[in-house]
């Protein structure tokens, strides 16, 4: 289908936080606001996780519209996520889809090599090891393509294991001393180290944030972007910092739809 599209405009959005509440799916009325908005700008997402997370989180509802069955496998969502936007950029870009079509890779074992992965992994597991909190359960370190997820108390805990060490670590900082340890102990590798969300961080190679996708997005002379956690040590201020962005913080995803409709939609607004 033939769209009318603002040229040189991409709208760019974080997920969660943004299109979706933290850790939960977004609701069909998202995902309806992001197909009536593609109909009038380009639209794309940006996330840290990797594509099947990223669609998971997005494309369940586009999917229960789309096809009546009762079980879609993960690979099934992923295919009909990155038909739904122009752009889908997993893990900030290092996996990049174009009109459904893969367009570029990186990883992080290419990058470092294995023996700097290897220090760096053994040292993390050794300081989580002699690390003294509450609970602990299992997945201290997940190896994506492009980064490392970190998490003291382990990725397999459940949510409400995952809202108690929030708050735990609003008290006594563990992710936060934790990073400033890793980030002196292995100054010499260049790694950038991003809190994110409510049990980990994510460790990449400097500029591996998620301003790594613009160098996809170079036939646009107006990028906005869309994050909620747009504060400095946010997984999206560097994005949102930018010169080549326009920045802006949203609240909830209600905030998002509130911002773009203002921005995109309203006609009469004299405006873009
Ligand atoms: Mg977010």
């Amino acid at each position: 289908m033939e769209v009318v599209r603002k040229p040189g405009l991409i709208a760019l959005f974080d997920v969660d936080g943004t299109l979706t509440a933290p850790r939960k799916v977004t609701t069909t009325k998202m995902a309806e606001f992001m197909q009536e908005l593609r109909k009038d700008v380009t639209v794309g997402v940006v996330g840290g996780s990797d594509l099947i997370k990223i669609s998971e989180q997005l494309g369940k509802t586009v999917i229960a519209r789309r096809v009546c069955a009762p079980f879609t496998p993960s690979y099934n969502i992923a295919s009909a996520i990155i038909r739904d936007y122009d752009y889908v950029f997993a893990e900030n870009g290092l996996v990049a889809y174009k009109d459904g079509i893969l367009i570029g890779t990186q990883s992080l074992k290419s990058f470092l090599g294995e023996e700097k992965l290897k220090q760096f992994i053994n040292f993390t597991l050794h300081y989580i090891a002699d690390l003294e909190i509450p609970i602990k359960r299992g997945t201290f370190i997940e190896f994506r393509s492009g980064m490392l997820n970190v998490s003291p108390i382990g990725r397999n805990c459940s949510q409400e294991e995952r809202d108690e060490f929030e708050k735990y670590d609003k008290v006594l900082n563990i992710r936060s001393k934790m990073v400033s340890v890793l980030r002196e102990k292995f100054a010499d590798f260049n790694l950038t180290f991003s809190i994110g969300g409510q049990i980990s961080f994510d460790v990449f190679p400097g500029g591996w944030d998620k301003t790594y996708c613009l160098r996809y997005l170079d036939k646009f002379n107006e990028i906005h972007f869309f994050g909620d956690k747009t504060y400095k040590g946010g997984n999206d201020f560097e994005i949102y910092e930018s010169e080549r962005t326009i920045g802006h913080t949203v609240t909830s995803p209600e905030d998002t739809v509130k911002q773009c409709t203002a921005l995109f939609l309203a006609k009469n607004n004299g405006g873009l």
